[in-house]
């Protein structure tokens, strides 16, 4: 028996039952009110018995939406045979992983890890070590942009350079040059003896859904190359599908060096990882980097499944008429809410609704919440639409309809 204490014991069911967020839980988000319960494709179900059209997606990450039967049975397999071993030993689902997103990108190395933050992290590592490694430690700064997210460690919050994150958690890491989006001057000028790499989501995601043009991704390319640069690109949340292409960067035709994923490759398992050329990662030799859980046999075995199926031929054709009619609905919601929506922009099935700035952004969510449609909040006012890559047309559509009569109700309040 534990030691006598004066707090109550509390039962693993008891409090969901109580109304509103349990104060034990750290309060670090301003959560909505609702509990779910269990999730169907699309759509998911809350502990109250409502049904949610959701193109949250948990920001991105159910790629194949909830319950997947594919992911179920590989997650559920190795569940009863192998959950953990450590990178101590060699892991069989992680080998065939990495060769298989080696197989499917530019890369010739991956490097596993459990989240964004952290494959941000290590290829910044890998990025400042192949410089090291090249007789130039002194080249061991990473120029990045404004609007930028790359996750919520120290150095993650750093590079991105936005003010509300890193206040009061300083000092501030250095080695980092956020530059304004898309000031090309601001750019070159920037460029110096000490710089090491440029790093950049394709697609800005938590920023509002600002998409690099495919001629910048080139221009990049060319300075990076140019300069002795490493171009670092932060697929975590336009990778995997998203865009209609396996990776968002195909689109523009160029390579990176260093790559960072996460989100969509787990399907909702905790997966992340950076990838890169075989020259760009030659500094990470044994000893230099590692992570306990990185890449466990459970994690990867939920990895393989998500390739199964976006690899599947066809998948990809099929998520990019996907997007093509979600681009359509929500340019009709656009026309039929004058005023209110300022612009409907992204790729694949990444879309943000920029909201008039007299309403934030949050309101629409809210709103749209209380239609049983979940998307979610993004910078520059923006509502991000994010659904499964398996969804449906008439989910699609039916996802139009609510989001237009969320605008419909904030418009009465406005
Ligand atoms: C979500 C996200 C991250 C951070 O991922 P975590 O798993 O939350 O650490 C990094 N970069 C981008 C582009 C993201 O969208």
């Amino acid at each position: 028996m534990p030691t006598a204490t004066s707090k109550a014991t509390v039962s693993a069911k008891s409090h969901v039952a109580s109304s509103g967020p349990s104060p034990a839980v750290m309060g670090t988000y301003a959560r909505q009110d609702v509990v779910f319960e269990r999730g169907e494709g699309s759509w998911l179900i809350s502990t109250t018995g409502e049904k949610y059209l959701d193109f949250a997606s948990g920001v991105a990450v159910n790629v194949l939406g909830h319950a997947h039967p594919h992911l179920v049975q590989a997650l559920t397999a190795q569940a009863a045979m192998l959950w953990h071993t450590s990178n101590l030993y060699r892991v069989a689902n992680q080998e065939t992983l990495a060769e298989r997103l080696c197989a499917a990108t530019f890369a010739d190395k991956v490097f596993f890890c459990n989240s964004g933050a952290e494959a941000c992290e290590g290829a910044i590592k890998t990025a400042r070590r192949y410089h090291h490694v090249c007789g130039h430690p002194e080249r061991n700064r990473i120029i990045t942009f404004k609007g930028a997210f790359h996750g919520r460690t120290l150095a993650t919050i750093a590079a991105a350079g936005n003010e509300k994150y890193m206040e009061g958690f300083g000092p501030d890491m250095p080695g980092f040059d956020c530059l304004p989006f898309g000031d090309h001057d601001a750019l070159t000028k920037a460029i110096g003896p000490a710089t090491a790499a440029i790093m950049v989501e394709p697609i800005q995601g938590e920023g509002g859904i600002r998409t690099i043009p495919n001629q910048c991704l080139v221009g990049l390319r060319e300075l990076c190359d140019k300069h002795g640069l490493l171009l670092i690109l932060d697929e975590v949340q336009c990778g995997v599908g998203r865009t209609g292409r396996l990776f968002a960067h195909e689109w523009a035709g160029i390579k990176p060096d260093l790559m960072a994923i996460a989100k969509g490759i787990g399907g909702g398992f905790p997966v992340g990882a950076f990838l890169g050329t075989t020259e760009a990662t030659k500094g990470m030799v044994p000893g230099t980097h590692g992570s306990t859980f990185g890449g466990n046999p459970l994690a990867t075995a939920v990895g393989n499944a998500v390739l199964d199926v976006v690899l599947e031929p066809g998948f990809l054709d099929a998520v990019q008429r996907k997007a093509l009619y979600l681009k359509q609905a929500l340019a009709r919601v656009h026309d039929e809410n004058p005023g209110l929506v300022e612009e409907v922009r992204g790729a694949g099935l990444l879309m943000g609704v920029r909201i008039n700035a007299k309403v934030p952004a949050g309101d629409v969510v809210k709103a749209c919440t209380a239609e049983k449609f979940l998307a979610v909040g993004a910078g520059d006012n923006v509502v991000r639409i994010i659904p499964p890559l398996n969804v449906s047309e008439a989910e699609l559509a039916e996802a139009a309809n609510r989001l237009g009569r969320a605008l419909k109700s904030v418009a009465k309040v406005a």
